[in-house]
């Protein structure tokens, strides 16, 4: 049977069901928030897009562990944050258990299609060391010394470009509006990336102690999500701003060859973090939610 197999956090073999990488709340909400409620030029629902994202992965049992986060996150954070609704101020523990939980499914993800060529051999020792602490933490084992940090940062609208060089004109869109997952690299740091909408969440598998980030890091107890001063390092706003250029290049309002120019700039500077070549098949699928009415 195909389906029969190992469940990738808790190893007991089963009946698996295919797996949301990133939470079906996500695609529900996008949905519902489109201007006509159906997926872009009427493609309901849409094949590709429900292949792209779910993989045999989770037993029932794991699903439920899931969902148990995942709930709390849509209510409490995501449907408040992109809805422009008050935002409950304070989480506990679910939101770290949350937060692991996406960065553990995309890069499992990511390990399993073999969509990790652009990272070296101590980067790849990384992937599984982070991919085992992150298991332990799910399954509640206790883990010391914990280094794989997670970070948050919900954007809310742009509309102050000023301090802001090299935006893409379609910033905003990509922001509220899409859907994305990768792993990147750069000569020193490595991490998972997963936007829901406006909540981006970066999984660290190696961490440049030396970058700052302010108010993004979540804490493994308890915090609070409000009047922080969220700051990101200007490599990763340059990665954000390079996803929302690709999605350009994918929804035909830039030609190929602009892209090359752009990607070509990009993978030259080694300072810069390189995603992965899976990203044109992401932003297919995304595209389908973007109908520029946001
Ligand atoms: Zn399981």
């Amino acid at each position: 049977m195909d389906n029969f197999r190992r469940c990738a956090l808790c190893h007991n073999e089963g009946i698996l069901k295919k797996s949301h990488i990133i939470p079906k709340f996500t695609f529900k909400w996008l949905k519902k928030t489109s201007i006509t409620g159906f997926f872009r030029n009427g493609i309901s629902p849409n094949r590709r897009l429900q292949d792209g994202y779910k993989t045999y992965l989770l037993c029932g049992n794991c699903e439920e562990l899931f969902s148990k986060w995942e709930t709390l996150f849509n209510n409490k954070i995501f449907l408040p944050f992109n809805d422009n609704a008050p935002l409950q101020n304070s989480y506990e523990d679910w939101l770290i258990k949350f937060a692991i939980s996406i960065s553990w499914r995309v890069l499992t993800y990511f390990k399993i299609k073999n969509y990790l060529n652009h990272f070296n051999q101590d980067f790849l020792i990384s992937v599984d060391n982070a991919l085992n602490d992150w298991r332990k933490f799910l399954l509640e084992k206790t883990v010391q010394d914990y280094d794989f940090e997670q970070h948050m940062l919900p954007v809310p609208p742009i509309t102050n470009t000023q301090n802001l060089s090299n935006l893409p004109s379609n910033i905003n869109q990509y922001v509220k509006r899409s859907i994305d997952i990768d792993v990147a690299c750069s000569n020193s740091e490595a991490y998972t990336y997963a936007k829901l909408g406006r909540i981006f969440v970066f999984g660290f598998i190696k961490k440049d102690s030396s970058k700052v980030w302010n108010d993004t890091k979540i804490n493994n107890d308890k915090g609070t999500l409000l009047n922080k001063h969220y700051k990101v390092p200007q490599e990763y706003m340059d990665f954000i701003f390079y996803k929302a250029k690709r999605m350009l290049t994918v929804q035909n309002k830039m030609s190929e060859k602009q892209w090359n120019c752009i990607d070509k700039d990009y993978k030259s500077n080694s300072g810069l973090f390189k995603g992965s070549n899976m990203i044109e098949a992401i932003n297919l699928d995304e595209e389908l939610f973007n109908n520029n009415k946001f």
